[in-house]
C-alpha cells in the first residue's frame, strides 16, 4: 500500500502529460515558456483572484510575499509551530522575528482566540497555514488584522489549495495566498514548484519583479530579488492535472468520509471540518495517545503511516533562540504528540480504508 498513491494518478494523465511535455520539447522555451502563463490564468480562474505567479516552490513563494511587503530585521510575523519548517523558516531568512501563537484544538489551524494577544506594533504580517486541508478561520483572522491597523495577512495554502472558506477559495483569502507543487501536495506537480495570488496589482508587480531576481525590465533591476521562477515543464505537469483536479478533491472528500465513518466506533479523534468550510484532506490525520502502537501495528501489515510535525517548530534547535520552551503551546504539542497521519490521496480503495481501520481497531479495542 502507497501512503500516497501518485502512480494511479499519472495513468489517469499520463496522455496529457506527455503531450504538454512534447510540447514543451517542441518550442524549447525551458523557463517562462507558455505553459507558465497558461497555469497562471487558469489558477487566477479557478480561485477567483486578479493575479497569479508561478513559482520555483511553495517556500520560495512564502518567502517572496514577505520580501514584497518589505519584511526585514526589526519586524515581527506570526504563525503557527503546528506546521512544515517552511512557514517559520522564511520569516527568519527576511531577518524578520517569527512569532508563535497556539493552534485551535478542532481545526489544528491558528487560533485566534489567541491571535490578539500576540501582536504588537512590530507585526508586520500574519501567517496563517491550512494544515492538512482546511483552511484557518480566515473570516476572524483578517478581521483581526484589519482592526489593528490593516496588518498584511499571507495564508500558506500549501495544503489547503482547492479547499473553500464560507464558499470563497483557499488561496484567495486574504492579501496574499501561497501554494505548492511538491508531489505529496493536493495539487502536486512531478518536483518543486508554487504560486503565489493576489488581487493587488502593485502588490503582484513587486513580487513577479522580486521572482525574477528583482527585475523590472531588462538590464534594469529596482528591487533584490531571487531566482523564483516557476519552470515550463513542472507547469506543463500541473496543467495536466488540473484537468482532474475537481474530481480529484471529490474523492479525497469520499475518502476522508469513509476513514471518519469507519473509525467512529473507536476511541480515536477523527478530524473535523469547521462549519463553513471544505477540506481537500492533504492528509487524513488522526489523534491517539497510542500512536506508537498503532504506527508499529499498521507497519506489521504494511501500511504506511506518518507523525507529522511530531516536533513542532516553537522546539527545534534552529529556533532555539527565540526562547521558547516546552508547555508554551498546549494544543499544538499535544496534537503534535497523538497525530497520526494514514494513507491518503484520491485512490485509496474503499478495500484498504477497511483493512487500515481493523489494524487500528486491534490496538484500540
Ligand atoms: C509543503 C509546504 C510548504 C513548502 O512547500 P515547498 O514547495 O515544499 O517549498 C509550506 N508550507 C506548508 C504548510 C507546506 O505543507
Amino acid at each position: 500500500m502507497e501512503f500516497i498513491d501518485l502512480k494511479s494518478q499519472q495513468i489517469r494523465i499520463r496522455e496529457s502529460i506527455d503531450r504538454r511535455i512534447s510540447a514543451v520539447l517542441d518550442h524549447g522555451k525551458y523557463i517562462l515558456g507558455p505553459e507558465v502563463e497558461e497555469l497562471e490564468n487558469l489558477l487566477s480562474d479557478f480561485i477567483g483572484c486578479r493575479r497569479t505567479i508561478g513559482v520555483s516552490s511553495g517556500t520560495d513563494s512564502l518567502l517572496i510575499a514577505l520580501m514584497a511587503l518589505d519584511i526585514g530585521p526589526g519586524d515581527e510575523v506570526i504563525t503557527v509551530p503546528y506546521t512544515w519548517i517552511s512557514s517559520a523558516e522564511v520569516i527568519a531568512l527576511t531577518g524578520a522575528t517569527p512569532v508563535f501563537v497556539d493552534i485551535s484544538p478542532d481545526t489544528w489551524n491558528l487560533d485566534p482566540d489567541t491571535l490578539m494577544s500576540a501582536i504588537s506594533e512590530k507585526t508586520k504580517a500574519i501567517m496563517p497555514v491550512g494544515i492538512y486541508g482546511q483552511t484557518a478561520d480566515m473570516t476572524r483572522i483578517n478581521q483581526i488584522a484589519q482592526d489593528a491597523g490593516g496588518i498584511p495577512v499571507i495564508e500558506d495554502a500549501a495544503q489547503s489549495f482547492g479547499a473553500t472558506h464560507h464558499g470563497k477559495s483557499s488561496g484567495n483569502l486574504s492579501s496574499v495566498g501561497s501554494t505548492s507543487f511538491f508531489p505529496s501536495k493536493p495539487l502536486g506537480g512531478y518536483g518543486d514548484g508554487g504560486a503565489i495570488f493576489t488581487s493587488d496589482q502593485e502588490l503582484a508587480e513587486k513580487m513577479r519583479w522580486i521572482h525574477l531576481h528583482g527585475q523590472s525590465a531588462k538590464n534594469h533591476h529596482p528591487l533584490l530579488g531571487v531566482n523564483g521562477r516557476l519552470d515550463s515543464m513542472q507547469a506543463a505537469v500541473v496543467l495536466a492535472k488540473m484537468e482532474i483536479f475537481e474530481d480529484e478533491i471529490n474523492l479525497r472528500q469520499k475518502v476522508a468520509g469513509q476513514y471518519t465513518d469507519l473509525l467512529s466506533d473507536l476511541p480515536v479523534v477523527t478530524p473535523k471540518v469547521s462549519d463553513g468550510n471544505t477540506s481537500v484532506f492533504a492528509q487524513y490525520t488522526i489523534l491517539t495517545p497510542l500512536r506508537e502502537e498503532i504506527q508499529s501495528r499498521l507497519q506489521e501489515a504494511k501500511i504506511p503511516s506518518v507523525a507529522y510535525y511530531a516536533v513542532p517548530l516553537h522546539l527545534q534547535p534552529v529556533f532555539a533562540s527565540l526562547g521558547y520552551r516546552e508547555g508554551d503551546f498546549p494544543v499544538t504539542e499535544s496534537v503534535a504528540g497523538e497525530g497520526l497521519s494514514l494513507p491518503m490521496s484520491p485512490y485509496v480503495k474503499s478495500e484498504e480504508i477497511d483493512e487500515i481501520v481493523k489494524t487500528i481497531a486491534t490496538v484500540v479495542r
